[in-house]
C-alpha cells in the first residue's frame, strides 16, 4: 500500500498520531530529501529505510518503487513540507500508482496553502490556488493579468527571492487592493502582512526578505 503523509511545513509537532505510526510501521519512507526527513525521523525515533524521490529522478524513480509497492511492500510518501503531491513530484508517483490500481491513502496534515488562506482572512468559501507564479517577468504580469479576473480569492506561493519582484507586479496590476502576505507559518516568526501590494513590499524591502511565502489575493 501507498501512504502518502504529509508532514509539518516548520514547527516538528505539526504530525498526527497516525502519521506517526504510518511512518514506523512502513518498509520504505520516500522522500523529497532524505536529509531533511532525517530530522523529523530523528526527532521522533523513527529508524526506517528512506529513498530519494525529486524531481531529477522523478520517472525512474516512481517505476521502482512502483515494483516494490507490485511485490507486496508498503512505502509512505513524504515531501520536504506539507502534504506531497502538491507542487512536489509527489503527484508522479500517485498518478502511477492509481493507474496501477495500487491502494493508496492520505494521511491529511499540514498544507501552506491552507493555513496561508485562512489566515489571510479572505473568503475562503471559493479559492484558485495558481500555485508559483512564472518565473519569467513578462509571464508573470500576464499570469496576474489573468488571475485578476478572477471573482474568488487567489492563493500563490513564493520563494524569498521572488517575493519583491511578484510584489512590484501585483502593486502595478492590483492596486490598491489589499492582499495578504505570510510568511514561516507554523513558525517562531510567522507573519501575515495585510496590505496594498505597495505597502508590503514597503514593509519588507528594506531587509532582505527571508523564509517561505504564501500571497493571497
Ligand atoms: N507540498 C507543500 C504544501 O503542502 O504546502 C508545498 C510545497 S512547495 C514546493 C513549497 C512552497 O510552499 C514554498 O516555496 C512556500 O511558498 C510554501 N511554503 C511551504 N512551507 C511554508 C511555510 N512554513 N510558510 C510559508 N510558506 C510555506
Amino acid at each position: 500500500m501507498l501512504y502518502i503523509v504529509a508532514t509539518p511545513i516548520g514547527n516538528l509537532k505539526d504530525i498526527s498520531l497516525r502519521s506517526l505510526e504510518v511512518l514506523k510501521s512502513v518498509d520504505l519512507i520516500a522522500c523529497e530529501d532524505t536529509r531533511h526527513t532525517q530530522i523529523l525521523l530523528s526527532h521522533y525515533a523513527i529508524h526506517k529505510p528512506t529513498t530519494s524521490f525529486y524531481q531529477h529522478n522523478r520517472f525512474t524513480k516512481a517505476a521502482y518503487l512502483l515494483g516494490l509497492l507490485k511485490a507486496g511492500k508498503d512505502i509512505a510518501l513524504v515531501s520536504d513540507a506539507g502534504t506531497p503531491g502538491i507542487l512536489d513530484p509527489g503527484y508522479n508517483l500517485i498518478n502511477l500508482a492509481i493507474k496501477n490500481n495500487i491502494a493508496l491513502t492520505l494521511i491529511p496534515g499540514p498544507s501552506a496553502l491552507i493555513n496561508a488562506l485562512v489566515l489571510s482572512g479572505k473568503p475562503a468559501h471559493e479559492f484558485y490556488f495558481a500555485g508559483f507564479l512564472p518565473n519569467k517577468r513578462k509571464a508573470q504580469q500576464r499570469k496576474l493579468q489573468e488571475l485578476r479576473k478572477f471573482k474568488c480569492t487567489i492563493i500563490c506561493y513564493e520563494s524569498s527571492h521572488r517575493i519583491l519582484a511578484a510584489l512590484e507586479d501585483m502593486a502595478e496590476i492590483f492596486g490598491a487592493q489589499e492582499i495578504a502576505v505570510a510568511r514561516e507559518l507554523t513558525k517562531k516568526f510567522e507573519e501575515v502582512i495585510r496590505a496594498a501590494p505597495r505597502a508590503i513590499l514597503e514593509k519588507l524591502q528594506p531587509s532582505r526578505p527571508r523564509g517561505e511565502f504564501v500571497i493571497a489575493i
